[in-house]
């Protein structure tokens, strides 16, 4: 299985839906499939990875021809690899002999336990807010805070590289979106300084950590102008809580604002290794969300042993130190090492390294024969970002050793090379 791009009348993964428009619903499902009968048939090679064991440094994936082959892991979300830490996954096995696997209700009728209101209180101690709110994924969490809290009449700032979820919630809520360009502060004050006066409804959003760039959005200027704009900020630090600040309490802490964030936003789904999402603030705000989420209150509450797990991932975080400096070893020595190979990691801040390529075919043929000589990494385009600025998407374990990153490396330089993403050396 190599991985090949569409011949020219399908040029664009998605130009299968061209014509589609009005026609009987299942039009667009058929001519999907008729695509993938082309000879060759679209890219998504790099999509889809089965793994054969739990992400870690080292991970046996399924290969092409369906053997197993080891592959050194730059394409998870699992920054701490807790995942199967010996203390998460023995609290997470005790809560599923107490609980079972599912909750079988919403929170508000009979799916909490009190693990749940202890995960709740350990993030809002955490990140030092009063209290906090699970939701069953990062990405419904979005929805439903947004959504609670925006309506028809009000506006949700949104810095244009934000995630899908928050564009989604800012959608589904009904207030009018506004975008200003990626961390650009002149943009956003201009937005700003143009709301009409009676729009008192204002909402900032922004990623902490970007999940396709690994930059973090200014906190430090975005509160100020919050502040003199009467505008809410509210910060989605999904891969930035764990992994930014010097205790790893995420972006505020990085910038030293934490109590500027009126909404604070994350999932347990990236450096906590699980799934689910939470909002940490005032108390008030936690109460008004438990009604009005709409995504929390109609839909069944996150499994125990989950919540088991993340709440043994937080203690850890606060008990032990080395866990976030690890990560960081790991993150500074693998930057470097891609910068001084000539890759353009852009401006990553975090573990997230992209490694911008900018034409999708060569970027396929790299991530590919990465992938075939033991490096997995993300490969990121349309629509996540725009295609001249599709990019590999390099993602930092903290228990990677230093000869794995030495090895990446040399695999990195010599496929760079081969496939023109760097000059000959
Ligand atoms: N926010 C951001 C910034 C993300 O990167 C993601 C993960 N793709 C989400 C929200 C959604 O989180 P989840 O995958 O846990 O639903």
């Amino acid at each position: 299985m190599t991985v090949v791009i569409a011949p020219e009348r399908t040029r664009h993964f998605e130009d299968f839906l061209a014509g589609t428009d009005g026609g009987e619903l299942f039009e667009k499902v058929r001519k999907l499939s008729e695509l993938f009968r082309l000879d060759p048939p679209p890219c998504t090679d790099g999509l889809g990875l089965l793994l054969q064991q739990a992400p870690g440094p080292i991970t046996p994936i399924v290969d092409d021809h369906g053997g197993c082959h080891d592959v050194i892991m730059m394409g998870s979300n699992s920054y701490l690899d807790l995942t199967t830490h010996p203390r998460v996954v023995a609290a997470s096995q005790r809560a599923c002999q107490r609980f079972g696997y599912g909750m079988g209700a919403v929170p508000l009728y009979a799916g909490n336990t009190p693990l749940h209101r202890e995960l709740e209180e350990t993030l809002a101690a955490f990140l030092e807010k009063e209290d906090a709110i699970l939701f069953p994924s990062g990405y419904s969490g979005n929805v439903g805070v947004i959504s609670a809290l925006c309506g028809p009449g009000d506006v949700v700032i949104n810095d244009a590289a934000n995630h899908a979820s928050i564009f989604d919630g800012a959608r589904l809520s009904g207030a009018e979106i506004k975008v200003y360009l990626h961390r650009n502060m002149v943009h956003l004050e201009r937005v700003l300084r143009r709301l009409p006066a009676e729009v008192k409804g204002r909402l900032i959003v922004t990623d902490g950590v970007f999940s396709m760039d690994g930059d973090v959005a200014p906190l430090d200027r975005i509160v100020p102008l919050a502040r003199e704009y009467g505008a809410r900020v509210m910060v989605d630090d999904a891969h930035g809580i764990g992994v930014m600040g010097p205790t790893g309490r995420g972006t505020p802490e990085h910038f030293g604002c934490p109590g500027g964030v009126d909404v604070l936003y994350g999932t347990l789904s990236k450096a906590p290794g699980g799934v689910g999402g939470y909002c940490a603030g005032s108390a008030e705000l936690i109460r008004y969300l438990r009604l009005y989420a709409r995504t929390f209150f109609f839909s069944t509450a996150l499994p125990a042993p989950v919540v088991a797990g993340a709440l043994e991932v937080f203690r850890l975080l606060m008990e032990d130190p080395t866990l976030h400096r690890d990560l960081w070893r790991n993150v500074r020595y693998l930057r470097q090492g891609l910068r001084e190979l000539g890759f353009d990691t852009g401006q990553s801040e975090s573990a997230i390294i992209p490694i911008i390529v900018g034409d999708e075919e060569r970027l396929a043929r790299f991530q590919n024969e990465l992938r075939h000589r033991g490096v997995f990494t993300n490969l990121v385009t349309y629509p996540a970002v725009r295609r001249k600025d599709c990019r590999l998407r390099v993602n930092v374990m903290r228990t990677l050793t230093r000869a794995d990153m030495d090895r990446a490396l040399v695999i990195f330089a010599a496929v760079g090379r081969e496939c023109g993403v760097i000059g000959p050396r």
